[in-house]
């Protein structure tokens, strides 16, 4: 059986960030799991009908000197670029935010497709379970998937967790997004940068075209509903019709060719834990994080990019060997 000094569960941005300054700690001997079929979490892009839309984070914004390091050298890179906006200017990846991802992610030790159904305490560690019958052993543990999840994975497994930690865990609440993504055989009338997020229909949030946003050859658009409407429509089977109906007087529709719904159940967090991180276990061995874990001090007071960033920077250094 595999045996491991840390598993992070989640290769979101969390993850990913918490994984790469273990191994700057000189950690090797971690393992970064993920029940999907790609690294990125909410950084998501995909294919549509030969074009390329982001559908969960659009861009970031910066708001702290260590976020900003990085973000310099990603932009030195060439990896990102200032998209619009003045005060916190919105930067996003050139070639869509699940790439900045997974460049991130190159050279971590990563195992994709691995559902974490269960974790056992024993005496070394914690034993974890994967849907498809795979065990391993890990000294010590991270979990960076959303709230929600952490919970329901806490329920399945035997793990010591203080019930004061545990009620805070309990209080987040995560808040659903629709965002319906259309192909189209034109170009659309929406800004030169591609992005509206104002005067737009009840409900919908932002509408975004990733042929002038720059990630895509052709025409492709990602309308992104509000989590007031997304929760009121949850589970519909109508809901991209009914988005297509709200854009009626923004897009073309007769040029439409291909259509596709992302339903994110939990997109972003509106009750947040007043810390980077949270400590299950009181021994550093289980941890907590994520960005709907804020510091103190957050200024934006929001999950977002940054307070994914800063969590798993935090969680990271919390562990102690
Ligand atoms: C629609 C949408 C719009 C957004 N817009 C913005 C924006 O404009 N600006 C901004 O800064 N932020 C935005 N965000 C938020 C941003 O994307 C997130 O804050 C950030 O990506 C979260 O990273 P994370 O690592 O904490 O979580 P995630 O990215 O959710 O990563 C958690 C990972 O855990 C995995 N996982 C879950 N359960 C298990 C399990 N049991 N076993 C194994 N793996 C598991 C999941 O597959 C996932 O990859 C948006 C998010 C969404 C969804």
């Amino acid at each position: 059986m595999n045996n491991y000094e840390i598993t992070i569960v989640g290769a979101g941005f969390s993850g990913i960030t918490a994984a790469n300054r273990f191994l700057k700690q000189g950690r090797k001997d971690l393992l970064l799991v993920d029940k999907s079929k790609s690294v990125g979490g909410r950084l998501a892009t995909r294919r549509v009908a030969g074009g390329k839309a982001d559908h969960g984070a659009q861009f970031f914004t910066v708001r702290t000197k260590e976020f900003e390091e990085e973000v310099e050298g990603w932009l030195d890179q060439g990896r990102i670029k200032r998209w619009f906006g003045d005060e916190y200017p919105r930067y996003t990846a050139v070639d869509g935010m699940n790439s900045l991802a997974k460049h991130l992610a190159k050279g971590i030790p990563t195992s994709l497709h691995t559902t974490v159904t269960r974790i056992v305490q024993n005496t070394s560690g914690f034993r974890l379970y994967d849907e498809n019958g795979n065990e391993w052993q890990s000294e010590k543990v991270l979990l960076t998937m959303p709230v929600p999840q952490i919970i329901e994975l806490l329920k399945d497994s035997e793990v010591r967790v203080d019930s004061s930690v545990y009620n805070q865990l309990k209080k987040v609440v995560f808040e659903p997004t629709y965002v319906g993504i259309y192909k189209f055989n034109h170009p659309t009338n929406l800004p030169e940068d591609g992005h509206v997020d104002t005067d737009l229909p009840e409900g919908m949030e932002r509408m975004v075209d990733h042929e002038k946003k720059g990630i895509s050859k052709e025409t492709t658009v990602s309308i992104y509903m509000k989590s007031d409407w997304s929760r009121k429509y949850y589970g519909e089977d109508y809901v991209l019709s009914l988005i297509k109906e709200k854009a009626a007087s923004y897009l073309d529709w007769k040029d439409l060719e291909s259509e596709q719904l992302k339903r994110w159940r939990y997109a972003q967090a509106k009750n947040v834990v007043q810390s980077s991180f949270l400590d299950l276990s009181g021994e550093g061995t289980l941890v907590a994080a994520g960005d709907a874990f804020l510091r103190e001090n957050d200024e934006a007071k929001r999950t977002r990019l940054e307070s994914a960033y800063l969590s798993g920077k935090d969680a990271a250094a919390y562990f102690s060997w």
